[in-house]
């Protein structure tokens, strides 16, 4: 027999798997929170009330059709309630974007990196536009994410290679944020991760990885290359933080040097950079890599010999990076970013052939792999990390408990 919430720690214990729930959109009304808590309607009622009054969520007064014909209220997150601060820096600049449950994600504000960006200066330069962006707007703003292009270890939250920021190794970026954040006299609460990690999540909960059991998320921004695994919704972080680092694969002995000292490392062989010089162009620093490697794309299509064959080669290369990793970790689905959903979209067919001819499993079952959803996985991420408390006890985040 279902056990149900009855006593008011109970009840308060479900507040944050009903938020997780709604935040997702599994629970688009209070009959299907009901199911997928195993509450009584009562209880549900008294959970949906509680998150209502925090302003979390907007409880829809006349019920609608629902499922088995019997109506119920719809349930959504309340636009005008409390918003997080999503922050992502790069290695050409940095984002900052409000954000409000559910995923949605507000106008980001791209900014260049200071000049000579320390990790001191550039910390404050993110909390200078997010505490510009939480004085602009009436609502209440609860927390703060940043998304960093350099695996994050555990606990201490040290950058351990952020070779394209030139930030010394070991620089503790957790306590240089709340130092800058307290600096600014915000007063809230912040955490900082891995960029791709947090790509991770947002597609899960979001985006293309909706419903995956073991999503393994490979991307590239503009340069090098991160991944992820989220197993059961949760990020399958290694003992120290420092997992999933895909980029560091050799996948040719005798290839390009990468900054980790090693040659080779998909990193370096199916990054932006590569494809340019796979296509025998140099890049050019004043325009935008993006710009620069469509226009490589662009030209395959076309019919370009040298260009098509550089989208060969680099699509080979990540294959059998992918094909690689799929063998280790067996997942069920696998979301491609940025740089990669293009090379995906570029050649649809080759870089599924690659890996199902490379991996062990690829031959007895193809893994799928599709595009990410989001716009902005990073910074959407960059939003989890900081609602991340509030997810796991509203009641305490909110009413200071
Ligand atoms: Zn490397």
């Amino acid at each position: 027999m279902q056990r149900t919430h009855t006593s008011p720690d109970r009840g308060r214990a479900a507040l944050g798997p009903a938020l997780s729930l709604i935040h997702t959109g599994a629970a688009p009304t209070r009959s299907a929170l009901t199911g997928a808590l195993g509450v009584t309607r009562a209880t549900a009622g008294a959970i949906t009330g509680e998150l209502e009054a925090l302003r979390l969520i907007t409880v829809d007064a006349r019920p609608a059709g629902g499922t088995r014909g019997r109506p119920s209220h719809r349930l959504a997150v309340d636009a005008s309630g409390p918003v997080v601060v999503a922050a992502q820096v790069h290695a050409d600049g940095f984002t900052v974007a409000l954000a409000g449950l559910g995923g949605l994600l507000g106008e980001p504000v791209d900014l260049p990196l200071p000049a000579d960006p320390t990790p001191e200066r550039v910390m404050r330069a993110v909390v200078a536009e997010a505490a510009r962006q939480i004085a602009a707007d009436p609502r209440r703003c609860v927390g703060l994410g940043l998304a960093v292009p350099t695996p994050v270890a555990l606990p201490e939250r040290t950058a351990v290679a952020a070779m394209y920021l030139d930030w010394p190794s070991g620089t503790r970026v957790g306590d240089l944020l709340e130092q800058a954040v307290a600096e600014a006299g915000l007063g809230l609460p912040v955490d900082v991760a891995n960029d791709a990690n947090l790509a991770a999540l947002a597609e899960h909960r979001h985006g293309a990885g909706r419903g995956a059991r073991h999503l393994l998320y490979i991307a590239s921004g503009h340069r090098g290359i991160g991944g992820a695994l989220v197993v059961d919704g949760r990020l399958h972080t290694g003992s120290a933080g420092l997992a999933l680092e895909v980029g560091q694969l050799t996948v040719d002995p005798n290839g390009r040097r990468c900054p980790c000292g090693n040659r080779g490392c998909l990193d370096v062989e199916a990054d932006p950079p590569a494809l340019l010089a796979a296509a025998g162009r140099t890049p050019d620093p004043d325009r935008s890599m993006d710009e620069q490697t469509a226009e490589v794309l662009a030209d395959a299509a076309a019919g370009d010999a040298a260009a098509r064959a550089a989208l060969d080669h680099v699509v080979d290369r990540l294959g059998l990076g992918i094909a690689g990793v799929i063998n280790i970790l067996n997942p069920d689905r696998i979301v491609l970013g940025t740089f990669l959903a293009a090379l995906l979209d570029a050649a649809p067919e080759r870089l599924p052939d690659v890996v199902a001819d490379r991996s062990h499993w690829g031959r007895c079952g193809r893994v799928p792999i599709v595009p990410a959803a989001l716009d902005r996985s990073e910074l959407a991420g960059a939003a989890e990390l900081a609602w991340a408390p509030v997810l796991a006890d509203p009641l305490g985040v909110l009413s200071g408990d």
